[in-house]
């Protein structure tokens, strides 16, 4: 099988409007209001990149006339022609297709509390197939046009890799590698298959910086030798440096993990794109990785940790991890659904802070309901949004996007923070470590400095979760719990909060 070139002008228009379309969908996916117009925007720019990469790179089969005599020997040739190798082009649709089929089937079946598990395993496809792609652009370099054939006076012919090839080749592979086994353990750790607690190797620190070195040396070795030893050990110590970067980071700091490996696969794509000359892949890995680099720096200031440390794995994993949830024994106070519904009823301004628990229960329509309700009361009611509840970045303006919670009552933790102080009540359903006001206080603490909501300051803190000894990711209790101004309401959130919303009636 062989490819037709793809210097045509209309391709780079095709692959720019493509370009175009996802820098708009950047745009619009950084606002409630716009996301839904920025998803179809990527759509398009996707369906457009896959169309024209598919249409200019049609697998083609050289077919001519070819005469022999009864011997066997050619006796005359006529005209060679190119002709489109149909079993090739329905193996790649057969392959789209599958594709298509299985993401639907996730999309539509995956519940919303699975969403980050689905995202890294998202992740860990795109760097697989950017070893893949860089495995066989290595084992057949002359086919994807980044080798010329070598026919020595003595000896096999050899395809000599050009240089830079070597470098985007082997850098692809081994940032495709990281993302893959990195992604891999954090899918284990986010699904619960594996303990999210953090497993510290001895000296990890010096060995992650031991394998980073060899890795870096082995690709200025292959640069200059092209030995295919050191590619396939390229690949398997990056594969090792995945595991060894995300096995040590525990407790809250996941977040920050999902948005790192995100931007890997952007970069490792990025560098594939290099390999295979496509102008498309390039601009899309490299919109991907720098905006998953962005995303991690917001993390990162969000829970107050060093952008370098979090490159150089396992980061505030000296402080415990999702360790220590020793319940303190101390007395409480516990209400019911009326209790809330009077409290809510007669306040001037409630303050929601919805958390992973909310989007355990699916409560955000029933909460909205009761929102709508203390509006009626003439409650002014608020959303405070902090940047890592939930258990992905923007997992809960989506949900209360999807209950229609309009978009001018929702507030980011630095818009609303102050407001708490000055508030009747702070009704916080299924939220915990973005509450914790030890992260402020307590060194030992696995969410020491990262900033959180002050709920604790508002008049009356209502806390809806099941139980007093279930404990949030990080593993830790919360003060707030045990405070004079503080209701414990313990159920189910939904449920909770559909009793709430019959007692305002
Ligand atoms: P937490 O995980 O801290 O707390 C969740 C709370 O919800 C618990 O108190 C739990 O208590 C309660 N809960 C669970 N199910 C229900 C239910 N059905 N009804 C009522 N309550 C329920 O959530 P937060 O949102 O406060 O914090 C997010 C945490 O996750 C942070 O530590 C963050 O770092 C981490 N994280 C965030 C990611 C992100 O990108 N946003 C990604 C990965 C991790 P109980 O069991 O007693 O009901």
């Amino acid at each position: 099988m062989e490819h037709t070139a793809s210097v045509n002008p209309w391709v780079a228009l095709a692959y720019l409007v493509s370009g175009v379309c996802f820098i708009l969908a950047l745009r619009g996916l950084s606002s409630p209001a716009t996301s839904r117009r920025g998803n179809r925007l990527g759509m398009i720019g996707m369906g457009l990149a896959v169309v024209t990469t598919l249409v200019t790179h049609l697998p083609v089969q050289t077919v001519g006339l070819v005469l022999a005599d009864p011997s066997g020997a050619i006796a005359a040739t006529g005209p060679l022609f190119a002709r489109i190798d149909m079993l090739t082009l329905l193996e790649i649709l057969g392959a789209i297709a599958l594709g298509a089929v299985i993401g639907l089937t996730t999309a539509r079946r995956i519940a919303m509390t699975a969403m980050p598990q689905l995202v890294a395993a998202f992740h860990s496809l795109v760097g697989l197939a950017a070893v893949l792609v860089a495995c066989a652009a290595f084992l057949n370099p002359v086919a994807f046009g980044i080798a010329e054939l070598v026919v020595p006076m003595i000896g096999q012919p050899f395809a000599a890799i050009y240089p830079v090839s070597r470098i985007e080749m082997t850098l692809g592979a081994a940032i495709g590698a990281i993302t893959f086994s990195g992604s891999v353990i954090a899918f284990l750790k986010l699904n619960g298959s594996m303990s999210g607690k953090p497993i510290l190797l001895p000296g990890r620190h010096v060995l992650n910086l031991a394998v980073l070195g060899a890795i870096l040396a082995l690709i200025a070795g292959f640069y200059e030798t092209q030995a295919p030893w050191m590619f396939w050990a390229i690949t398997l110590l990056a594969f090792l440096v995945g595991f060894l970067l995300i096995i040590p980071i525990g407790g809250a700091d996941m977040p920050v993990v999902v948005s790192m490996l995100n931007s890997y696969s952007g970069w490792a794509a990025a560098a594939m794109g290099f390999t295979l000359g496509n102008s498309a892949m390039i601009i899309t890995g490299a919109l991907v990785g720098s905006s998953g680099a962005i995303l991690s720096y917001i993390m990162c200031r969000a829970m107050n940790r060093s952008f370098l440390s979090v490159i150089a794995g396992g980061f505030g994993a000296e402080s415990g991890g999702a360790s220590g949830g020793e319940a303190i024994d101390r007395p409480w106070k516990r209400g019911s659904a009326e209790d809330a519904a009077f409290l809510m009823s007669q306040a001037e301004q409630v303050i929601i802070v919805p958390g992973y628990g909310m989007a355990v229960a699916q409560a955000q329509h029933a909460v909205r309901e009761m929102a709508d309700k203390l509006k009626a009361h003439g409650v002014r009611v608020k959303y405070a949004i902090h940047p890592v509840a939930g258990r992905m970045p923007g997992h809960m303006n989506v949900l209360l996007a999807e209950a229609n919670v309009p978009y001018d009552e929702v507030f980011e933790l630095e818009d609303i923070n102050a407001e708490f102080a000055q508030s009747d009540v702070a009704f916080v359903i299924g939220a915990n470590d973005v509450t914790n006001p030890s992260a402020k206080t307590d060194k030992s603490s696995p969410i020491y400095g990262m900033p959180v909501l002050d709920v604790e300051k508002a008049k009356t803190v209502l806390f809806v979760k099941r139980s007093m000894g279930g404990v949030g990711y990080a593993g830790v209790d919360n003060p707030v719990f045990y405070m004079d101004n503080t209701m414990m309401l313990l159920a189910d959130a939904k449920k909770m909060t559909e009793e709430i919303v019959k007692a305002l009636d």
